[in-house]
């Protein structure tokens, strides 16, 4: 017998997970029978943080038919080449994790190889020399990538930093006039039939109840239907990632005539704190363990850092890292915060939206919600939230602030058995280990090694089929190309300046 298709979509909160989600499937539903509603109340407010992001959110929005241009003038955005670490490794060192690749790989064997093979033997030019992100970043330029002529030297991507309200705000224009309805409401009680558990409609604060088939819980931390209606557990991470709390505030730009297009993550005794430059003000945090320092002092070191005035009052965000343990159960699917989160670290929460509603399109159920299907969600969304564990703790565990309580511990503590895999192949010979699920590929992965000066005293014995002489005037040409592309790049601000011109 044919199964019982899917009408009515409902989408529970109306944060940036909300509203990516509402658009997203009423485009892929356009022109098709199915219903989207989203529910989302109007006295509970939205986490209003969020505003760094990873190079997926640009192909996720090109999807919805937006462009660069018009999501940088909605949004106040700048444009983001990678991360600055300062200070992660050693006091007073830092570099930058761009999007983008190292050099140019030959005969199938990874540049880094014989970057390795040349640094061994005394060459003195760091690898980020050898990308062309970096570069552009640290000469506070930018420019689009450009395939001409074709290298994979000119080969970068980049992403956004932009207003997270403005953003929704963005993504909700999309889902309505795609034909998402929007009903503001503050739901009290999750209803579940009998039969089988599965929720049957929501009951709203004086409003009329929102019945369907399929429910995304898109609320945030409180995970009302995912967690508090259906129950499903949460894992928490926190005996391998330490830090449990936030301090935000929004101030002027440290920088205005300069914004930077990177993301500046600089460590400090206890977490660490982000500057995220907007066009017009600039997005502060500080990441902490309460464990090794208190809130008092996590704000006043916030504060003292910003380099700049606040225009709002610091909030502390509470945090558990961990995830669901099933994000998808019956006919429930969570995504956001409601789903699990990692510190904002490499920017990932919004990236895992991303792939989280991939997976709604890819095992679309009928109204059964087949077991097999909630399976498979479950089983790829854990994967892809434990590669993400994985790389946020290598950050922590290859520091070398020797003396200091949390950065000790962080070093010293155990990791996931994935991670020392990867780990031990790199330290034996530079050879980079894939698992499936990644968000970061080998370029991240080259980045944070050779950043935390975590290298092999080996390499690819096939990078031995060049001379020292030969490989040293093609790492001299490279080096040389990138910095003619950086010469010829714009500024950031000048690029910025364009965009909002309509040029
Ligand atoms: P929220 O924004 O909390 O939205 C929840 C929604 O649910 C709201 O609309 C609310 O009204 C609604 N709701 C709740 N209860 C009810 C109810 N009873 N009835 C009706 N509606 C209800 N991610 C990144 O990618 N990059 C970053 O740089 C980044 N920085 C971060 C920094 C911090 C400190 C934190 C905590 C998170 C950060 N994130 C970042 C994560 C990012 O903010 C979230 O993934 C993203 O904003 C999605 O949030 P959300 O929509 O799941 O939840």
């Amino acid at each position: 017998m044919p199964k019982t298709q899917i009408e009515h979509i409902v989408i529970a909160g109306g944060g940036t997970a909300g509203w990516m989600c509402a658009a997203a499937l009423a485009k892929h539903f356009e022109n098709t029978p199915v219903r989207i509603t989203l529910v989302e109340s109007p006295d509970i407010g939205t986490i209003g943080v969020g505003e760094a992001t990873i190079p997926t959110l640009r192909r996720f929005y090109a999807a919805l038919g937006l462009s660069d241009a018009e999501v940088i003038r909605a949004t106040g955005a700048t444009c983001k080449l990678g991360i600055e670490f300062a200070d992660w490794y050693k006091p007073n060192h830092s570099f930058i994790h761009p999007f983008g690749l190292f050099g140019q790989d030959v005969k199938g064997i990874g540049f880094h190889h014989y970057w390795l093979k040349m640094h061994q033997a005394g060459y003195p030019a760091p690898i980020d020399k050898f990308s062309l992100g970096v570069q552009l970043a640290q000469a506070g330029k930018f420019s689009v990538p450009s395939n001409n002529p074709p290298s994979s030297l000119s080969r970068f991507d980049w992403a956004l930093h932009f207003d997270a309200t403005a953003f929704a705000h963005l993504m909700q224009k999309t889902a309505t006039m795609l034909g998402a309805q929007h009903i503001q409401g503050t739901i009290k009680h999750v209803h579940l039939r009998e039969s089988d558990g599965f929720i049957s409609h929501l009951e709203l604060k004086d409003q009329p109840p929102v019945g369907g088939d399929l429910f995304i819980d898109c609320t945030g931390f409180s995970g009302l239907l995912i967690g508090k209606a259906l129950g499903a557990s949460y894992e928490s991470w926190q005996n391998q990632l330490l830090c449990d709390k936030a301090v935000v505030v929004q101030t002027e730009l440290s920088t205005p005539d300069s914004p930077p297009s990177f993301t500046q993550a600089k460590a400090h005794s206890a977490g660490w704190q982000w500057k995220i430059p907007l066009q017009t003000r600039q997005g502060n945090g500080h990441v902490f363990s309460s464990r090794f320092m208190d809130e008092g002092a996590a704000t006043e070191l916030l504060l003292k850092q910003a380099q700049a005035k606040p225009t709002q009052e610091p909030r502390v965000i509470n945090f558990q890292p961990g995830r669901r343990e099933k994000a998808w159960v019956k006919n429930c699917i969570a995504l956001g915060l409601a789903a699990g989160f990692l510190e904002p670290l490499e920017s990932t929460s919004i990236a895992l939206i991303e792939t989280g509603i991939e997976k709604i399109k890819l095992l679309f159920p009928s109204k059964d919600c087949d077991q097999t299907l909630q399976d498979e969600f479950n089983d790829m969304t854990r994967m892809e939230y434990e590669r993400v564990r994985d790389f946020i703790i290598l950050h922590y565990k290859l520091n070398q602030r020797v003396g200091e309580p949390f950065w000790d511990t962080c070093r010293d503590m155990p990791v996931p058995i994935s991670l020392e895999k990867k780990m031990a192949l790199f330290k034996s010979n530079g050879h980079l280990l894939k698992y499936r699920w990644e968000i970061f590929q080998n370029p991240s992965w080259i980045a944070l090694y050779t950043g935390f000066h975590y290298l092999p005293d080996s390499y690819n014995p096939g990078a031995d089929s060049f001379s020292m002489n030969y490989l040293e005037g093609a790492f001299n040409a490279m080096k040389e190309s990138v910095s003619t592309a950086v010469a010829q790049a714009p500024t950031h601000q000048a690029y910025l300046a364009s965009i909002m011109k309509g040029f």
